[in-house]
């Protein structure tokens, strides 16, 4: 066991690089309505018919309405994860928000 993993990870990782979440959804979600700092889409973890899943374009954090779905996450990061089933360093390095190691 390495006692400094959990630092190493800690420099790998940089969320300050996380893409600005209005231009990530406006990519991810076509269906996105809204201004200010929330916006609805139609959820992409459900069939969704209408526009249920709502993000807050500050943080990222989305949450979807429908109880039977309650797709959530707290910022583009998790919404990644979930959204392609991976896991959280291969969504890091899909945001680029993963250094390579040196
Ligand atoms: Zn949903």
């Amino acid at each position: 066991m390495n006692p400094n993993a959990h630092k190493t990870k800690k420099t790998l990782f940089d969320r300050a690089r996380l893409p600005d979440p209005l231009a990530y959804y406006a990519a991810e979600l076509e269906s996105l309505r809204g201004l200010g700092r929330s916006a609805t889409a139609r959820c992409p973890f459900h069939d969704d018919q209408h526009p249920s899943l709502s993000v807050n374009l500050d943080t990222g954090a989305f949450r979807c309405r429908v109880p039977v779905c309650g797709a959530h996450g707290r910022d583009v990061l998790a919404f990644h994860m979930a959204r392609y089933g991976i896991g959280f360093v291969a969504a890091a390095k899909a945001l680029g928000v993963w250094s390579p190691t040196r």
